[in-house]
């Protein structure tokens, strides 16, 4: 079984689809990890994020190792890999990668931008999880102050607007739901409800 799960950034897709996995006993690729790992080979080689070339270097040069990198999930990689994201050719480069890593047996769960209608179009269960800017803005505002960095609540606001519209008017592989796709908007659910949410529509998805 293929879990797609797509959504914004800071949709809590990330959260549900390592959930979903661990439920399923299935492995899980965040594929947002690949894009910033491009991004930052490319800063690495002080070249610019809306240099394609550069990208698409960085992209084929990438390996598997690249994604343990920690620093991949800081603020500001979101949105440089948001802009290495958009050129074509780094899509083409990364799609081998994740389509091998859909194929394992017995399945997998992977969670992105395109999953659904360009990764895996043919995948038995397609989520898209989608929740307010002003909320999400707000949980990944609580995470940082959690963790004890300074946050700076309309700066996250601000980069998430920026991030949605960038992912959503590019030319390939924009963020939008596939046509199959089942949305479940987490905006008045916490952690745990959006978990049991998800867990009733891929079991009822899985019975079609
Ligand atoms: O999910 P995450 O916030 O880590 O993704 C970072 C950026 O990578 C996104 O804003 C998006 O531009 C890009 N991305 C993408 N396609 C994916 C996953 C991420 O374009 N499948």
């Amino acid at each position: 079984m293929i879990i797609a799960i797509d959504g914004p950034a800071a949709s809590g897709k990330g959260t549900l689809a390592k959930r979903l996995a661990a439920h399923y006993g299935l492995p899980h690729l965040d594929t947002g990890l690949l894009y910033r790992a491009v991004a930052r080979h490319v800063l690495d080689a002080r070249a610019r994020l809306d240099d394609a070339e550069a990208a698409e270097r960085a992209a084929e040069a990438l390996t598997a190792g690249d994604l343990n990198d920690a620093h991949l999930r800081d603020e500001g990689m979101g949105d440089a890999a948001s802009i290495v994201s958009a050129h074509p050719g780094v899509r083409e480069r990364l799609l081998a990668f994740q389509r091998d890593f859909a194929a394992q047996l017995p399945g997998a769960v992977l969670d992105g931008r395109d999953i659904g209608t360009v990764v895996c179009p043919l995948a038995e269960v397609k989520l898209f999880i989608t929740a307010t800017a002003e909320e999400r803005a707000r949980r990944r505002h609580l995470e940082l102050v959690g963790r004890g960095v300074a946050a700076d609540f309309t700066a996250i606001l601000e980069d998430i607007r920026r991030r949605d519209e960038r992912d959503r008017s590019r030319a390939t592989a924009p963020l939008k739901p596939a046509a199959d796709a089942l949305t479940l908007d987490t905006t008045n659910l916490d952690a745990d409800a959006a978990f049991r949410a998800a867990l009733a529509l891929v079991d009822e998805r899985r019975k079609i």
